[in-house]
């Protein structure tokens, strides 16, 4: 079965979600960048305070940084039952860079899966995300399957919501815009790689997850 593997879509597509139902399914690390950056933020450590304004902005932090966080992330155990990126690669350059330090690794990508959606549905989902401040779990006010059962306090663990300080309407312009100019280009990249597998994520994440599910299921080695 498949274990490392790229989710690639725009802003509030729902790669977390996905990566998360992953992860709990298939005991698949979620590795987000976002998040670790996040984190760094909230720490306010050296790579916190360089990168906070970029993240408020919805601007991408330069990739020598993205790769110091990586590599320190990277080293941890629990990577050897795979992975699952989010947010990661984010540009061609970061891509050819994974490559080849991945090459003939335990750590190669093996399948990256291009979460499509209408853009129109985009901004809901970023404006009503949520998420939980002690586990991560992600939620969402206007989609009745992610719904926390009592108001702003996660389900799993019992800590309390937050909204990131980058899911507005403004800054989601700032984001898609980026994601359409550098990101995308990652789609052509995996496809001559033969890695691609666009999935259609417009009905919602029970319906993405039963599509992926099928995928990492049937490839076997
Ligand atoms: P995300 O949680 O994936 O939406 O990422 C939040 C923000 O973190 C992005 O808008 C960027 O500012 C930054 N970021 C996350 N991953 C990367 C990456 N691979 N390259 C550059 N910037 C990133």
């Amino acid at each position: 079965m498949i274990k490392n593997v790229v989710l690639i879509a725009a802003p509030g597509a729902g790669k977390g979600t996905l990566a998360k139902q992953l992860e709990e399914l298939y005991n698949r690390v979620h590795i987000s960048t976002g998040d670790l950056l996040r984190e760094a933020v909230e720490k306010k450590d050296e790579v916190g305070l360089k990168v906070k304004s970029l993240l408020d902005s919805g601007q991408f932090v330069d990739d020598e940084t993205i790769f110091a966080v990586m590599r320190k992330r990277l080293a941890e155990d629990d990577i050897a039952n795979g992975y699952t990126f989010d947010g990661f690669p984010r540009n061609i350059k970061q891509a050819e860079r994974y490559d080849e330090i991945s090459k003939d690794s335990s750590i190669v990508i093996e399948k990256v899966f291009q979460l499509e959606i209408p853009e129109e549905q985009l901004i809901s989902r970023i404006t009503g995300r949520r998420l939980c401040s002690n586990c991560g779990k992600i939620y969402n006010i206007y989609n009745p399957e992610l719904t926390p059962k009592v108001e702003g306090v996660c389900d799993s663990c019992g800590g309390s919501l937050y909204k990131r300080s980058d899911d507005n309407e403004e800054t989601f312009h700032e984001r898609f815009q980026t994601y359409i100019e550098k990101t995308q280009p990652l789609i052509d990249y995996y496809k001559e790689q033969d890695k691609l597998v666009v999935v259609d994520a417009s009905m919602g994440s029970n319906e993405t997850l039963k599509k992926v599910r099928e995928i990492m299921e049937k490839t076997s080695d």
